[in-house]
């Protein structure tokens, strides 16, 4: 494992180009700064120092953008999917061959440790792999016989798609909309989240240099209610793939209620993490810890919501924070750091906010629960355990999005699940029993789109992903994502001569 101080020499050489050249818009296969020649700051949440300059795109980038896409789309989606397969492929390559570029590059701009960005970077190159060796049959479709009819459904692809991705674990999730679209025959303009805008720049150049056709992949920096807004509304962006909050969902479907865009939405959870008194304690605390404290709890599926049987609350809740406090908060380019800054000062607000909101609605705050003083001053928070919490509490009904847990108790099956399902969201849930009978009855029973049962969230790339209620719409992986990028079209054959209604002479 490469040492801090290695990391932080390839990290500032890495970086080096993007002070000196700032972060551009990439459209139609050149790298251009904003129509209007505008920039935003980009800053690091280690010091809160200026990383970069980034092109400031609005809706005349936007517009370019979505021309270049539609130019693009004829060559691309009817390309044969072997060829797709091809390139996605080489794209991956190239994802892998710059693996550690991507990983010290993406813990500066977001504050993620290293320990968890170098699998990401490699997750996203899975991704494309992933869907490139779906692109060949993308279009298949199935033989529907009927009496003298055969029925004949095939997909296409939906034409131009607009991208939106949040800034949490960015690489990852930009490669985990793209690399369906582009598998489907979809072409792309895709807007970053301003607040870690330096990893997407980096995914375009990797594509092109792998043979991705210019105009194929456009890429548009900006704010949401500019560039994110514009490319929502736009005529000829036919669908949008979208993940981030909620209230921003339904900022999008109403935008692009006008044009009558498709809406794929991966939004946010308050994932409940259900420990009964049988399961097996040991493990479940470490998938506990595990789903909040990775990833700096930015994390859409985190366990956020810890619900534990009354007769075990208290051991259950002690192990949890023996755990947690042997968590080490660092530099995100520190190999030993588990949990670094997070990612602006904005988001660390709300975080700390949440701190005094436990504290008024009469919950116990068991560890943690204040500012960390950690290298460099930046957005550092102390791995945090609300205990005597009740479900009625703000922090057990919203998303706190920080390495936050609240601990609930309850008395039996049925209040587990009542209280699991009395929330707004409905992403992920966890369930840990050895009773096999009641394990499935509550994955059953929990309104979520995603259960694991004895088990943290492993991901299964060929098995959907999504929410139900205000966590999402839509499923992606396996299959799932082509449903979205593509049209179904049914043709139907007679196969005899049969009897059409005679109307007039
Ligand atoms: P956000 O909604 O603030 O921003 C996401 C993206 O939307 C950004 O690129 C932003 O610029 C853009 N945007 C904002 N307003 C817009 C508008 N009016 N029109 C078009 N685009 C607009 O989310 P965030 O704070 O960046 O990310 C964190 C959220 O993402 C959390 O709620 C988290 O749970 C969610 N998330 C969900 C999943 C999932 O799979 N369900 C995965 C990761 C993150």
């Amino acid at each position: 494992m490469a040492s801090f101080q290695s990391n932080v020499e390839k990290a500032n050489s890495y970086l080096e180009r993007f002070r000196r050249d700032g972060v551009t818009n990439y459209i139609n296969g050149e790298a251009v700064p904003a129509a209007d020649g505008t920039t935003f700051e980009s800053i690091t949440p280690v010091d809160l120092s200026k990383l970069c300059d980034v092109a400031h795109g609005k809706s005349e980038d936007i517009d370019r953008a979505a021309k270049a896409a539609h130019a693009a789309f004829k060559s691309w989606s009817t390309m044969p999917g072997t060829q797709r397969r091809t390139i996605l492929h080489a794209i991956a390559d190239g994802i892998v061959a710059r693996a550690e570029e991507i990983a010290l590059i993406e813990s500066m701009d977001t504050g993620q440790s290293m320990r968890f960005m170098s699998k990401a970077a490699l997750r996203g190159a899975d991704n494309f792999r992933f869907f490139a060796d779906r692109a060949p049959t993308a279009q298949d479709g199935q033989s529907l016989r009927n009496a003298g009819q055969v029925n004949m459904t095939t997909r296409h692809a939906i034409g131009p798609v607009g991208v939106i991705t949040p800034w949490n674990t960015p690489f990852m999730l930009s490669t985990w909309k793209i690399a369906p679209a582009l598998a489907a025959g979809c072409t792309i303009v895709h807007k970053p989240a301003e607040f870690s805008p330096l990893t997407a720049r980096l995914l375009v150049e990797i594509a092109e240099e792998a043979g991705l056709p210019k105009g194929v992949w456009n890429l548009v920096n900006g704010l949401g209610e500019d560039a994110g807004k514009a490319l929502t509304e736009h005529k000829l962006i036919k669908a949008i793939g979208f993940v981030g909050e909620s209230r921003t969902g339904s900022m999008i479907m109403a935008q692009g209620a006008p044009t009558l865009k498709r809406v794929h939405f991966e939004l946010g959870g308050k994932n409940p993490v259900i420990v009964f008194a049988d399961a097996d304690l040991d493990r479940a605390a470490e998938a506990a810890v595990f789903m909040i404290y990775s990833l700096n709890g930015e994390r859409c599926t985190s366990s956020s919501r810890l619900l534990v049987e009354q007769s075990i609350y208290n051991e259950f809740t002690a192990k949890i924070a023996k755990k947690a406090s042997q968590i080490k908060v660092g530099h995100p380019l520190d190999p030993e750091t588990t949990v670094g800054p997070l990612i602006h000062p904005v988001h660390e607000k709300k975080v700390l906010e949440y701190f005094q909101i436990a504290k008024q609605d009469g919950a116990t705050i068991a560890l943690g629960g204040e500012k960390f003083a950690g290298p460099g001053g930046g957005c550092y928070v102390k791995p945090t355990l609300f205990t005597n919490a009740n479900n009625k509490m703000r922090i057990a009904q919203e998303e706190i999005f920080g390495p936050v847990l609240t601990a609930i108790p309850f008395a039996d099956e049925a209040d587990a699940l009542e209280i699991a399902n009395d929330i707004d969201y409905g992403l992920a849930g966890y369930v840990w029993t050895n009773d096999v009978n009641r394990a499935f009855r509550v994955s059953d029973q929990l309104q979520a789109g995603m259960v694991w049962v004895n088990s943290e969230n492993s991901r299964h790339l060929p098995s959907p992903f999504g929410g139900v209620k205000s966590s999402g719409i839509g499923r992606d992986g396996g299959d799932w994502s082509f449903d979205f990028y593509m049209e179904t079209k049914n043709i139907a054959f007679a196969t005899t001569e049969h009897k059409i209604p005679k109307l007039g002479g």
